[in-house]
């Protein structure tokens, strides 16, 4: 299994559209020549308006809500995320789940909602260091797939993305190993849950930075990174996405 990596940054509540516009024409420009690599920019709602990006680029919302309309103040639909171009809408995000309190229930409904609106969920899936430390990642990872992915007809367009909540906009990252035994489970329990899954990108985030990208991109079972602070800055990004594509085209 070859897959094509993706290198997707996760602005949060960073830049403004300007700023947002601004920060993605100078990147472009930088990674005309990528070949091998998609970039995916997740700008926060008010950036994705007629965020035009050509491929192997692509834009992505940070959330979405699952109904189609209604009376929901302060949500986004599918239609109007797909209306704006993107392609991909990231869910489960360890912030929607530990600072907005979203359940496995609500994360379900989303990702069915974007399969539905022909869009790609990027589900993030990770264990808290308390878990971890009382030895439930595999069971957390379990859990949290079992929930966000329960009643789909497939798996086709899905990327997980494994995101251990003690490495995010830490400084931390997991070490190889644990990245490694973590996409391993991931790939296991998503194959017991939907046995013709077997070319999913299970991308890693979590503090990943230039000086490391290299060596994680490395690690067996990781398809590209899922980035959140070094995605705001245009040397880190390009940096980390021309590392990915180097690798990439030494295995071709
Ligand atoms: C994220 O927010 O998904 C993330 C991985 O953040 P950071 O890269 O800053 O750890």
């Amino acid at each position: 299994m070859n897959l094509r990596p993706i290198v997707a940054g996760n602005w949060k509540m960073h830049k403004t559209p300007t700023e947002g516009a601004s920060f993605v024409e100078t990147t472009v420009n930088l990674l005309l020549d990528i070949q091998h690599v998609s970039v995916i920019f997740a700008p926060p709602f008010t950036g994705l308006f007629d965020m035009d990006v050509p491929p192997p680029f692509y834009s992505a919302a940070q959330n979405c809500h699952w109904e189609e309309k209604g009376a929901f103040t302060g949500e986004i639909s599918v239609s109007m995320i797909q209306e704006c171009g993107a392609e991909f809408v990231i869910l489960g995000h360890s912030e929607r789940r530990h600072v907005f309190g979203e359940s496995d229930d609500w994360i379900n409904r989303k990702v069915k909602a974007v399969l539905a609106g022909d869009l790609k969920p990027i589900l993030c899936v990770g264990e808290t260091l308390d878990q971890r430390e009382a030895g439930q990642t595999e069971l957390v990872l379990k859990s949290q797939l079992e929930q966000g992915l329960a009643s789909m007809d497939s798996l086709k367009e899905i990327v997980i993305a494994y995101e251990p909540v003690w490495a995010i906009g830490t400084g931390v990252t997991a070490n190889n190993e644990q990245v490694e035994l973590a996409h391993t489970s991931v790939r296991k329990i998503l194959k017991e849950l939907y046995p013709e899954s077997y070319n999913i990108h299970v991308l890693y985030g979590g503090s990943v930075k230039p000086g490391n990208a290299e060596e994680l991109i490395q690690v067996p079972g990781v398809n590209g990174f899922l980035i959140g602070g070094a995605s705001l800055d245009v040397e880190s990004f390009t940096s980390i996405t021309r590392t990915v594509e180097t690798v990439q085209m030494r295995t071709l």
